[in-house]
């Protein structure tokens, strides 16, 4: 056994300090960012905001909307062949990754959408990108998909960022257990505050030419800011943009003053008792349910949502000189404000 003792930082854990600038308004400022992917060479502009591939979050009409603002979606992997084909042969599907998981089943029905329809950007996910079988299919979706983005994950150190890389991911995606709905701290012990896990993996991926993308655990436009500030090229967010008339979840009523108004939306993580019910008829004895099903307000379209977020980051950029998302971690010196992580489970 072994003890790490230097100090590891959540979002909550740092404020960003401001900083001397000529910028006056956030008008000044592009939150958008363009990127050279390293496989594949393609490059790509926008803002770099990702709504999660959760059932709720991932959906057709979130990739539409937020296309429209530049960001993208991961889709969920439980569309039906026929649907992600049309989807993907429409000009929403530029705005999205297909996202799968390692099983057979998972590779072949990617093999048939992509021989039906362009597939441009492919979101490989597991909860444990440790395992020495998601290498290989890393490896296997490079070989197989050479003109596709591949971002793949979830890991949370610096070794694993650049194992990933070098098997062929563009994007290594980060984060274990700081998800809203995550309870793999809480269930496993396992995880890593995630604003280390960032600054560590950025180091690691920007040195070999790749780039990560933050997942989980922002809970307002500022946590997003931090993310681009420790240095996520991408932002994934499932918590912040559920609630929405885009999400694909169940809406609850109440009777207010006669009318009937919509007042909370489900959220269920993608390893709760819920998802496996939906998906696998139900948690299997080998395995805990490691997510929670919770209600969240309901907020409208995301539309406004997005207005909040991109305006936050905007707002920050102008705080401390940063005229390109691009040169915002480079601007940034974080603040610690807490003595230690105390509430490790978060949400
Ligand atoms: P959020 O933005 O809600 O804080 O985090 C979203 C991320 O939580 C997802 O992209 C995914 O990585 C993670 N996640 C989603 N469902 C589950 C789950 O059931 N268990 C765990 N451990 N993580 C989840």
């Amino acid at each position: 056994m072994r003890i790490e003792t230097d100090v590891k930082l959540d979002f909550k854990d740092v404020l960003i300090r401001p900083k001397r600038s000529t910028l006056n308004t956030r008008s000044a400022v592009d939150v958008d960012r363009a990127f050279r992917f390293l496989h594949t060479g393609s490059e790509w502009k926008g803002f770099p905001l990702i709504a999660a591939n959760m059932d709720v979050t991932g959906t057709m009409a979130m990739a539409h909307t937020l296309g429209k603002h530049g960001a993208l979606t991961a889709l969920h992997k439980h569309y039906p062949e026929p649907k992600l084909i049309e989807f993907f042969a429409s000009s929403d599907g530029r705005h999205a990754f297909y996202s799968l998981g390692t099983t057979a089943g998972d590779v072949r029905k990617l093999a048939s959408v992509a021989k039906a329809a362009p597939i441009r950007f492919i979101c490989l996910d597991v909860a444990n990108g440790y395992a020495e079988k998601f290498l290989e299919t890393v490896k296997r979706v490079r070989d197989d998909y050479p003109n596709a983005v591949v971002m793949a994950g979830n890991v949370v150190t610096g070794d694993m960022t650049e194992a990933l890389i070098l098997a062929g991911a563009d994007i290594v995606k980060i984060g274990i257990g700081p998800g809203s709905v995550c309870t793999t701290r809480r269930v496993t012990g396992v995880g890593y505050p995630q604003l280390s896990a960032i600054i560590e993996c950025a180091d690691a991926a920007h040195g070999l030419k790749g780039q990560v993308c933050a997942d989980g655990g922002c809970t307002a436009p500022g946590d997003v800011a931090k993310a681009y500030g420790a240095g996520a090229d991408f932002v994934m967010l499932g918590g912040m943009l559920a609630g929405h008339d885009e999400c694909d979840g169940q809406i609850r009523f109440e009777e207010r003053g006669g009318e009937k108004v919509a007042v909370g939306m489900t959220f269920y993580g993608m390893s709760s008792e819920t998802a496996m019910r939906k998906h696998s008829g139900g948690v299997a004895h080998y395995r805990a349910a490691e997510g929670k099903t919770v209600e969240t307000p309901y907020r409208g379209s995301v539309e406004g949502t997005m207005a909040e977020i991109m305006g936050g980051v905007r707002s920050m950029m102008t705080y401390i000189g940063a005229a390109h998302l691009k040169e915002v971690s480079k601007r940034t010196t974080f603040v610690r404000v807490t003595a230690q992580t105390n509430d490790v489970f978060g949400g």
